[in-house]
């Protein structure tokens, strides 16, 4: 199963909060990043 995990281009962490009613807005949770660019990474859930 593939799972997608949503990764912050500032500082890689995966705390990512999406922000709807603000358009395509994401919010990273650790450095406080806030913007519509996000690294969508596909990652193999081998359970
Ligand atoms: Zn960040």
């Amino acid at each position: 199963m593939v799972k997608k995990i949503l990764k912050c281009p500032k500082c890689g962490s995966t705390e990512i909060d999406f922000l709807p009613w603000l358009g395509l807005i994401y919010r990273c949770r650790k450095c406080g990043y806030i913007g519509p660019l996000i690294i969508e990474e596909e990652i193999e859930d081998s359970s």
